[in-house]
């Protein structure tokens, strides 16, 4: 199995997969030509793509859906609750290929199966993913709320995670965002921080080949501190990266 992260960050997130002839997009937050763009670089055709499955109604993961529905003819799955949260604030234009699965479902696509995960992160219906190919696991981890009960053995199973790892608590203290925005993200539905990501997979990554740390915040956190915290708190035998809110990151595989 490859995947690739093609951007990740509140400015918009989107991350490819691969693995038995199947091609997957999770989520929809940068747009189509940028998507088609980053692809083409690592030698893959947007218009091969077989699914686009959306984690949750926020528009850093959802605002592009109807473009690539539209331009690419993908199919894109999504919950209800999702779909109508985002549909009721957020412009996607018509949409004629929808396919719903509900949150905590395992959706089959080939000999490749998508494990929906419930997350406790402020989304009307938000989801985490699991994508297993024979006995190889990758994790898409993000936009959690908090370490909740079940990600501990959730983690334990993967071979290569994309883990949030969003804010640095000092800097997003001392930073500039308004308090009640602080709290949010600090809060049960926010985002994890780099000790909280580093605190999971430091004690439950035991089988982990890879760790790449993804949905950093542009204000509150830095990719080296991230890494750094990690290094620290993790201790890891895996690979640690990052996922640029500008790039894509190389291939990965597991
Ligand atoms: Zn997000
Ligand atoms: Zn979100």
């Amino acid at each position: 199995m490859k995947a690739i992260s093609l951007q990740s960050g509140s400015n918009g997130n989107c991350i490819y997969v691969e693995a038995g002839g199947k091609r997957l997009l999770f989520d929809a937050g940068i747009c189509g030509i940028r998507a088609e763009q980053r692809l083409a670089a690592h030698g893959r055709d947007i218009r091969h793509i077989d699914a686009v499955i959306i984690s949750h109604d926020h528009s850093d993961h959802i605002r592009y859906a109807g473009v690539f529905q539209r331009k690419y003819r993908l199919p894109i799955y999504v919950t209800s609750p999702t779909l109508d949260a985002a549909l009721e604030r957020q412009r996607l234009g018509p949409l004629s290929d929808v396919r719903h699965f509900r949150r905590g479902e395992t959706v089959q696509f080939g000999n490749l199966s998508v494990q929906t995960i419930p997350t406790m992160h402020d989304g009307a219906d938000g989801v985490a993913f699991v994508i297993s190919w024979g006995k190889k696991k990758l994790g898409i981890l993000t936009d959690l709320g908090h370490p909740f009960a079940g990600l501990d053995k959730i983690v334990a199973t993967l071979d290569g995670v994309f883990i949030e790892s969003n804010y640095d608590a000092e800097m997003l203290a001392r930073g500039p965002y308004p308090e009640f925005l602080k709290r949010r993200i600090r809060g049960p539905g926010g985002h994890l921080s780099n000790i909280e990501a580093a605190e999971l997979l430091g004690r439950y990554g035991k089988g982990l080949k890879w760790a790449c740390l993804a949905h950093l915040s542009e204000q509150n956190n830095h990719p080296a501190r991230a890494i750094e915290t990690h290094r620290e708190i993790a201790r890891p035998k895996y690979a640690v990266y990052t996922a640029s809110r500008y790039a894509a990151t190389e291939v990965f595989h597991v």
